[in-house]
């Protein structure tokens, strides 16, 4: 039975969808004002994994995952550079799809942003302002009154009634420090340090606060109540929480069954961020020529509520792990013997998928899977060193190994004269590289190539590539 640490209730619960056969997944996306770092893809890593498990357990999925292009960082920065919020976002936008592709994660099915529902922003806000759970303050912007909603507090396990009186002050600003809870801006009224972001709606003059757009946009594409929604552990205050009180407000229904948080990536004990300086893009990572699957590998293979310390060495790790399941493949495929059986390896196999299923049940408790993973793969090895292997049972092995793939997202079954799906990510990324005229970055990486033996030719029709 799947289960799942549910952050609103501080248990494993069984996963019991509303739908009996689909499953609806919303998870935040990015701020799209700069490129991400990788904990910010331990984070998009961890959805990934969550919603391959559900589908190999037979679901549909419907994952929505959003941009925000307009909140306070967008702005200011996209004023620095002096050019439109719009062309400002769309370029970190398109930089994070291209991040997403070479981290093989599974596309959303929807990516709405934040600018495109400002007339369900307006709506949610006005509904709030007439259910008396929101106010509309000197400066025009509207606030939400959190002590006007019973549960405030709940899923950040915050007590509003210890908190000394007069703490829950006003703030206007997206974030803040969990210590200061505070009514928070759903609308944010005009000031002129916004330039020429603002909308003119019948709540007035301004912008949409941060927390509201989820809620909108959730709740838009997914229905009142949905089954899970996720994000790092510092959403769940007060950004999480906000969106509960606003959703569940304005629907009066209960926003969310599960809620699930992934922990951090560190770097030597701190967590990986912007403000730390401590941080490495995909990009800054793919430059000194480590590839983006054992980037991948290395991510989803600590389990997501603990935290990770990120190193280089980890990644040579998570490569020498995905070289030992694609050397397998390779073996498998070359295994020729049809009349030799062994009577040991259809138990083998089934043992493997059950430790795996059991694991991945278990609150997707990854490294249980992956030895359940390499405990196969041992065994196989040996089998096929001692040549006890035959073609059929080394093809369900190779069937299986799919089957853990489709979770999994890091095997190699490229055939030959085709290129593997590494080296292609790898051209696609020195191509983007080149066309940010970023050469000497796009040079390390043809050189890379080169000691693989793949040549790279750049031709008036676009790139070539051979091997050598
Ligand atoms: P942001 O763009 O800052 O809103 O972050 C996007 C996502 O990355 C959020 O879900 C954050 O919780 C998550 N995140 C940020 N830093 C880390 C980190 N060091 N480790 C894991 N997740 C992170
Ligand atoms: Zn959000």
């Amino acid at each position: 039975m799947l289960t799942f640490h549910n952050t609103l209730t501080r248990k494993n619960e069984p996963f019991k969808p509303l739908k009996a056969k689909s499953v609806g997944v919303y998870s935040c996306g990015p701020t799209v004002y700069n490129y991400p770092h990788i904990g910010n893809y331990r984070a998009y890593v961890f959805v990934d994994l969550l919603k391959r498990y559900i589908l190999y357990k037979g679901y549909k999925v419907k994952h929505v995952m959003n941009i925000t292009d307009v909140d306070d960082k967008t702005i200011r920065d996209s004023q620095k550079e002096g050019i439109s919020l719009k062309e400002f976002c769309s370029r970190y936008e398109k930089a994070f799809f291209e991040d997403l592709e070479s981290l093989n994660i599974l596309p959303a099915d929807k990516y709405p942003r934040a600018t495109e529902y400002i007339n369900e922003m307006v709506a949610m806000a006005k509904s709030l302002m007439e259910k008396g759970l929101a106010y509309k303050g000197e400066d025009g912007s509207i606030y939400y009154n959190i002590r006007k909603f019973r549960d405030y507090g709940k899923l950040a396990n915050i007590d509003l009634n210890k908190l000394k009186a007069g703490a829950s002050g006003r703030v206007k600003k997206d974030e803040y420090a969990k210590d200061d809870v505070q009514d928070f801006a759903l609308w944010k009224a005009y000031d002129a340090a916004d330039g020429d972001v603002f909308w003119n709606t019948e709540i007035g003059k301004g912008r949409p606060g941060w927390h509201i757009e989820c809620s909108a946009m959730s709740i838009k594409n997914l229905g009142k109540t949905f089954d899970i929604h996720c994000g790092g552990i510092d959403l769940i205050f007060p950004h999480h929480q906000n969106e509960i009180a606003q959703s569940e407000g304005y629907t009066g229904k209960k926003f969310v069954n599960y809620w699930l948080h992934n922990e951090w990536l560190l770097v030597n004990g701190q967590k990986m961020s912007k403000s730390l300086g401590n941080f490495y893009t995909l990009r800054d990572v793919l430059s000194k020529g480590y590839s983006p699957i054992a980037v991948r590998y290395l991510l989803l293979s600590t389990h997501y509520g603990q935290q990770l310390n990120f190193t280089f060495e980890g990644i040579d790790a998570a490569k020498a792990s995905i070289d030992r399941l694609n050397e397998l493949v390779r073996k498998l495929r070359d295994v020729k013997i049809t009349n030799k059986k062994s009577v040991l390896l259809k138990n083998e196999i089934s043992a493997a998928e059950k430790a795996f299923e059991a694991a991945m049940d278990n609150d997707l408790n990854i490294s249980e899977a992956l030895a359940a993973v390499f405990e196969l793969v041992k065994g196989i090895n040996h089998h096929i060193d001692s040549g006890t292997l035959n073609k059929s049972s080394a093809a369900a092995v190779l069937k299986l190994l799919k089957k853990f793939d489709s979770v999994l997202g890091v095997i190699d079954f490229g055939s030959e004269g085709k290129l593997g799906r590494d080296v292609q990510k790898l051209i696609d990324q020195r191509e983007s590289l080149r066309k940010e005229k970023r050469f000497a970055e796009a040079d390390k990486i043809r050189a890379q190539l080169l000691q693989r033996g793949i040549q790279l030719d750049d031709t008036p029709e676009g790139v070539r590539w051979k091997k050598v």
